[in-house]
């Protein structure tokens, strides 16, 4: 049984699927694993604001819990039209799985707008930032669900997350939200995590295949803040960005991308990668965006949405590995006919982990009224992305499971494990 009363789309679907799998490896009572799969709350809530000529317009929001056994709810705030109640439960099961993985002691949540930022102005932006955290405030609190960024939104948005609350509560709660800009209590760091455990799950998977990173081509879908910093940070370590793709189409170049004149490009002004005057243009339009991923490559990173790899994507891709900056960008159909064909792939609730990781060291800085330096931050990621990496490998390998079967089994485990020890109440 499920839970909900309608077809469920397609990435509930799947992460359902995939709880039930770990469920069944870990021999759990099959009333354990439908109350591990089940949301705890689910609201949906209505967000009427008034535009800056004077009409008015209604959007809809959701924030889900979806496990709060290990600790406060966590998880991002999405602005997107695509935006929808399924999408947002399986997303926040996603961070549940994620944090237990990381052995983070938090639990996993999600919430979401139906709407294009890209169609409002900043102060129609803020007023839909402060009625959705209005009609979601009793949820929300350091000890109780911890927002952050998510596609369309950013640190002005989490800013305004935390104003909104503060208000209500009567004095200052930086703790109430991650990924909030430096003046306001966010953490040095918060913005390079995601990429940068992107590129350290690479690396990593790399290294445990008798190979490195340097020299690797690697082609990227998203240029946003998980794909920039994902380029920005592998030419780094000197491979090669070879294509990258966002909703404006594909550029390429064989000898690599010049990653720091496309960020300055795309920093000052360019609305995509393909306006950026750098390599060359393979493909224009959204619909051609995962063109990228069959330009010759070593290493693909999904770091745009959900489902950008199905079948016909999965046949068409060049690359050994993939690493899955996004969450659920493969489709299950592409991940079994990738499987087959021997290509790697490091699942989302690891490969993309730094985000919250960061997120978790920036509500520690925020309960003890601190700022580490940046240094610090980073290396407590990379070093949280390498002891999860190793115990990954290792139980994947004992046990003949692909990454993404061992994560999912070793997040069910942690989340089952904490559920035993509490008991059921009443
Ligand atoms: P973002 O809004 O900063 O960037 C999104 C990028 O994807 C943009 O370049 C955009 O042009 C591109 N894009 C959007 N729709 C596309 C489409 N249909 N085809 C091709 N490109 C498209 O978002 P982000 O924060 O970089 O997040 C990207 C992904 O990573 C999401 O799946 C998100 O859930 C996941 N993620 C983000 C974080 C984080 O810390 N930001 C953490 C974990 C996971």
């Amino acid at each position: 049984m499920t839970t909900h009363d309608h077809a469920p789309d397609k990435s509930l679907e799947s992460i359902e699927y995939r709880m039930r799998e770990a469920g069944r490896w870990l021999k759990l009572e099959d009333g354990v694993i439908e109350t591990l799969i089940a949301p705890r709350r689910v609201l949906e809530v209505s967000i009427p604001i008034r535009r800056d000529d004077g009409t008015r317009v209604r959007f809809t929001g959701w924030r889900v819990q979806h496990n709060i056994t290990r600790g406060p709810a966590k998880g991002g705030i999405r602005y997107h039209p695509s935006v929808n109640r399924d999408e947002t439960v399986s997303l926040a099961v996603a961070m549940s799985l994620k944090t237990a993985l990381m052995n983070l002691p938090l639990g996993g949540a999600k919430g979401g707008v139906a709407v294009d930022p890209k169609l409002l102005s900043e102060h129609e932006l803020e007023r839909v930032t402060r009625r959705y955290v209005s009609e979601i405030f009793a949820f929300l609190g350091p000890d109780k669900d911890v927002p952050a960024p998510d596609v369309g939104t950013n640190a002005q948005v989490m800013a305004w997350v935390m104003d909104q609350y503060s208000i209500g509560i009567g004095h200052a709660v930086p703790g109430v939200v991650t990924g909030k800009p430096l003046a306001l209590g966010g953490s040095l760091g918060r913005d390079s995590a995601t990429g940068r455990g992107v590129v350290e799950a690479a690396s990593l998977v790399c290294q445990a295949n008798g190979t490195s990173l340097e020299g690797k081509r690697i082609v990227i879908q998203g240029f946003g803040n998980v794909g920039m910093w994902a380029a920005r940070l592998a030419a780094g370590w000197g491979a090669k960005i070879v294509g990258v793709s966002d909703v404006g189409g594909v550029i390429a170049s064989e000898k690599g991308l010049d990653v720091q004149a496309l960020v300055r490009a795309t920093q000052s002004g360019a609305t995509s990668v393909v306006d950026a005057g750098i390599g060359e243009v393979v493909a224009r339009g959204v619909q051609n965006s995962t063109k990228v991923f069959s330009l010759p490559s070593d290493i693909a990173m999904p770091c745009a949405l959900g489902g950008a790899i199905d079948k016909d994507e999965a046949t068409a891709l060049a690359a050994k590995y993939i690493i899955e900056g996004a969450n659920g960008p493969l489709t299950p159909a592409a991940d079994e006919l990738l499987n087959d064909r021997g290509v790697i792939v490091v699942p989302d609730i690891y490969a993309n982990a730094g985000g919250v990781t960061c997120s978790y060291l920036e509500q520690c800085q925020n309960y003890a009224h601190l700022q580490w330096d940046e240094d610090e931050v980073n290396a407590s990621v990379v070093n949280t992305m390498r002891a999860v990496f190793k115990r990954l490998h290792t139980f994947s390998q004992e046990n003949g499971l692909t990454y993404r079967a061992a994560a999912s089994v070793l997040g069910v485990k942690a989340l089952a494990d904490a559920h035993q020890l509490r008991g059921l109440h009443p």
